[in-house]
């Protein structure tokens, strides 16, 4: 319960507390005004009445004792003449006398003393009748008699005047002791009043001061240390609206203000966090959002809009805002509670999903492409959208975000480049930038130098148990490296382009080394790898061709592999040059099938030969059901496709008896041999299709 105190306003209780002292001020001042007119009145009481009675009481008996004085001197001057200056001494003296009575009796007229001053004026009256006696006497009878009447008459008479006007000076001045004993006590009464007073005063003045003090310290106190913690950024902490004085609206306003600071925070963070356009995170909120992430493993989405400018340029900015709008209303529509979605600039957007492993980013970038495809209207216009997606994975390709981004993006380029929707970034061959500008050297110098060479492995027909076919396989005898493998320097000759310069190379080498082979009566379909770069360079067509005619060789004793993801980059063109290829009798296999994406629906389309299936589902086939499965069904469909189908990677001995018993045609891998050096291959098959005994097939029936 708060002090009702505190609901008055300060102003109030200021002037209350002031008000009270000044009243407190004003009690002791007119008690100390009271006691001083009582005291002023009773020292005037005391001076003016009792001692001026006193006073005059006095003079009127001196008065009367000097007439009494002349009246016996007189009465002892026998001779009249010596009488006559006495007598007017003696009237002098008596009327002196009278007169001090008379004032006495003015002086005491308001007093009670009505009864006494009565008495003494008859006592005076009866004196100066028998005075008067007396100096009659004198003047008739002579001094002795008149002497004799003084005593006997005039001299009592005298003496009860003086006795009565002495009784009632030593009245007056009893009285007027008692009352300066009464007025001491006064003074000392009101000395102690005024001094209860002003200590009251005092104590009632610094209790409310202390009071007010506190009323008015603490609060502000309290407030000071909230405007500290709003100013430390904490706007949580409680201001207690309850007052309704100053100190009261001081916290409201302190409220007030706080809100307002956090509303205008929060602007600022929206607009320094969050993109104006759709209302998502910016790019710098995701980096911020990235960087919090703790050992947490991931991927990162990068999706743009596909024809999005051309849609902006022909339908203009702000069908193209909304557009964006409806995107990323979309895409918020497919978010899981803790992804994390930003616009990053134009139609790029970025989805972070932490936790995500290969299969959930997949999923999460088809069902966004899913949301979007569904057409949307924005002014009556239908539109139809897409959306290419490129995805990294963290740790693994990448640490930090802008690695992130830059492998997401490149994936992102081809995923547009191929129409493939979804693409994940690859890894580009682990060589640092001066060593890979250096390489790049070196392999111009390994060609001119001969330091590339090439292996063949033996593919085995599974029913003849006969080598029909081989691979021709790239090496690199570095001087100092040793013999280089082709996944060390392929993938960054694809990459720089360099990849040009070695395949025609290996291809004129190939045709040449079958031609020869076909001399010495030694018949084998040879296959050669091409890159993406090779199936949309048409001078390389134009070369293989001129080549065969050089060598004059069947076109059928040469197969081109190709992967999946060579033929997506530019599907079209590639189509066209397989085209080509086909129709000049030159076979065409696909390579390492089942590692990428596509089905085999799109096969049907292709002018392929062949089909290898990649060396991950051949390993263990007859212990692993599901590689089974896989080989088995594919063996099966390429049957129906009249495709030939090869099982790459072969080791064991159980693998081949499988792959044989499960229709498939063809084997290439350890299991049979190892790649080798040209001269080796040959009298490695010479001999191993000497050995082997005679085929119970004739010839012809193998598919090679
Ligand atoms: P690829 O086309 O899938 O070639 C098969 C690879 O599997 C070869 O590796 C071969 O040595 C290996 N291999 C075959 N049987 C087995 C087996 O039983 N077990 C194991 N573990 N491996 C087996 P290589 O020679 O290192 O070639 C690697 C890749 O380099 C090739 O994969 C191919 O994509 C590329 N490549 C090789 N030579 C050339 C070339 O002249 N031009 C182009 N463009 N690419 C080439
Ligand atoms: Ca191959
Ligand atoms: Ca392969």
């Amino acid at each position: 319960m708060r002090a009702p105190l505190l609901d008055t306003s300060i102003r109030t209780r200021l002037t209350l507390a002031i008000g009270l002292l000044l009243a407190l001020l004003i009690v002791v001042a007119a008690l100390s005004f009271r006691g001083f007119q009582a005291l002023s009145h009773s020292a005037h009481d005391l001076v003016d009445g009792k001692a001026r009675l006193a006073f005059l009481a006095d003079r009127a008996n001196q008065h009367a004792q000097t007439a009494a004085n002349h009246l016996l001197r007189l009465l002892l001057k026998p001779e009249r003449d010596a009488r006559v200056p006495l007598y007017a001494a003696m009237d002098e003296a008596l009327n002196a006398g009278d007169r001090a009575l008379m004032q006495l009796e003015k002086a005491s007229a308001e007093r009670e003393l009505a009864g006494d001053i009565g008495n003494i004026r008859q006592l005076r009256n009866r004196y100066g009748e028998l005075f008067q006696e007396t100096v009659e006497q004198i003047e008739l009878s002579g001094p002795q008699s008149a002497k004799r009447h003084f005593e006997a008459q005039t001299e009592p008479a005298l003496k009860a005047l003086l006795s009565a006007t002495d009784r009632l000076a030593t009245e007056q001045q009893d009285a007027m002791q008692a009352d300066v004993v009464r007025l001491t006590a006064d003074a000392a009464n009101a000395q102690q009043q005024i001094t209860v007073i002003a200590l009251l005063a005092i104590v009632v003045g610094a209790l409310l001061a202390g009071l007010i003090a506190r009323s008015i310290v603490n609060p502000v106190n309290e407030a000071a240390d909230i405007a500290k913690s709003i100013a430390g950024g904490d706007y949580r902490r409680e201001i207690p609206l309850g007052r309704r004085d100053e100190i009261g609206s001081m916290l409201h306003a302190l409220s007030t203000m706080r809100e307002q600071i956090a509303q205008r925070e929060a602007h600022i963070s929206r607009i320094a966090y969050f993109d104006e356009l759709t209302k998502l995170p910016n790019r710098t909120r995701f980096f911020e959002d990235f960087a919090k992430l703790e050992n947490t493993t991931g991927a990162i989405l990068l999706l743009d809009v596909d024809r999005f400018s051309a849609i902006n340029k022909a339908l203009g900015h702000s069908i193209g805002d909304s557009l964006l709008r409806g995107v990323a209303d979309r895409l918020r529509s497919v978010l899981g509670e803790h992804d994390v979605l930003a616009r990053l600039w134009g139609d790029e957007f970025a989805l972070l999903l932490s936790n995500a492993d290969r299969a959930t980013a997949l999923n999460a970038g088809e069902r966004i492409r899913t949301v979007l495809r569904a057409p949307i209207t924005i002014a009556d216009q239908r539109l139809d959208l897409d959306a290419s997606i490129g995805i990294a994975f963290f740790p693994g390709d990448g640490l930090n975000l802008t690695e992130l981004f830059r492998r997401a993006d490149t994936a992102l380029r081809t995923a547009k480049r191929r129409h493939s929707g979804v693409a994940l970034a690859v890894h580009e061959v682990e060589e640092t930038a001066p060593e890979q500008l250096s390489l790049i050297g070196e392999m111009r110098e390994a060609l001119a130098d001969a330091q590339f060479v090439v292996f063949y492995q033996p593919k085995m027909d599974l029913r003849t148990r006969r080598i029909t076919g081989a691979e021709a396989l790239i090496r690199w005898r570095h001087p100092v490296r040793g013999l280089v493998p082709p996944g060390k320097f392929i993938p960054f000759a694809e990459q720089t382009g360099f990849i040009r310069e070695i395949t025609p190379w290996l291809l004129e080498n190939v045709i040449c080394e079958i031609a020869q082979w076909v001399r010495q009566g030694l018949e084998l379909v040879v296959s050669a790898n091409l890159s993406t770069h090779d199936l949309l360079n048409a001078e390389l067509i134009k070369l293989v061709v001129s080549v065969l005619q050089k060598e004059q060789l069947a076109s059928s004793a040469l197969c081109l592999e190709i992967t999946e993801s060579a033929l997506m980059d530019e599907p079209e063109r590639a189509l066209q040059h397989l085209d080509q290829l086909a129709a000049r009798g030159i076979k065409l296999a696909i390579d390492d099938y089942g590692s990428g994406q596509a089905s085999l629906a799109y096969l049907k389309d292709l002018p392929v030969h062949e089909l290898k299936i990649d060396r991950v589902f051949v390993t263990d086939v007859d212990t692993t059901p599901k590689n089974a499965a896989i080989v088995r069904s594919t063996a099966l469909l390429c049957r129906e496709l009249d495709l030939i189908v090869v099982a790459e990677g072969a080791e064991r001995a159980e693998e081949i008896e499988w792959l044989a018993n499960n229709g498939c045609d063809l084997v290439q891998g350890y299991g049979v041999a190892k790649p080798m050096p040209a001269e080796e291959f040959v009298s490695w098959v010479r001999r191993f299709n000497d050995l082997e005994s005679p085929s119970p097939y004739p010839s012809g029936n193998t598919h090679a």
